[in-house]
């Protein structure tokens, strides 16, 4: 579940119709594409989300319930900024099919790290079976905070 601000459309200078940023994400008030009258509303409505085909539901209602619209089609239309920690799509029911013996799991870390001027976040993949020692090494790390696993 990600909390975000959805802002636009008619973004100048942009592929995308929307951009999504995390709420209280400082591009949001520092950007100079969102300094329109018309992107305050946005601004100020931080709504959560499982995914971006959720925003897409959410955003494209109308057309979606007028037929002829899918989700997972319009993600396309929003730019995800990396403060936003959120699945780009939303997976299917079924469980694949995984041989045990010869796959070995991977587990994502994320943290934050202090670069002597400000907290900026970062991500590694682990072994499942590196997990705690990695946590343990990272925990370590007086420059470290927010570790996510
Ligand atoms: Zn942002």
């Amino acid at each position: 579940m990600a909390r975000v601000v959805v802002i636009g459309p008619n973004l100048p200078r942009s592929d995308e119709s929307f951009h999504v940023h995390a709420a209280g994400c400082s591009d949001i008030y520092r950007s100079l594409d969102y300094r329109s009258h018309e992107f305050d509303s946005d601004k100020a409505n931080a709504m959560e989300f499982n995914s971006v085909e959720e925003i897409a539901e959410y955003v494209y209602a109308d057309q979606i319930a007028e037929g002829g619209y899918d989700a997972a089609d319009l993600i396309n239309d929003f730019r995800i900024f990396p403060c936003v920690h959120i699945m780009t799509y939303t997976p299917k029911k079924e469980t694949p099919v995984v041989d045990t013996k010869t796959v070995t799991v991977k587990r994502k870390i994320t943290f934050e790290i202090y670069n002597s001027e400000m907290f900026f976040e970062a991500e590694m993949t682990v072994d499942k079976s590196d997990l705690d020692e990695a946590l343990s090494q990272l925990r370590a790390i007086r420059n470290v905070r927010n570790i996510r696993f």
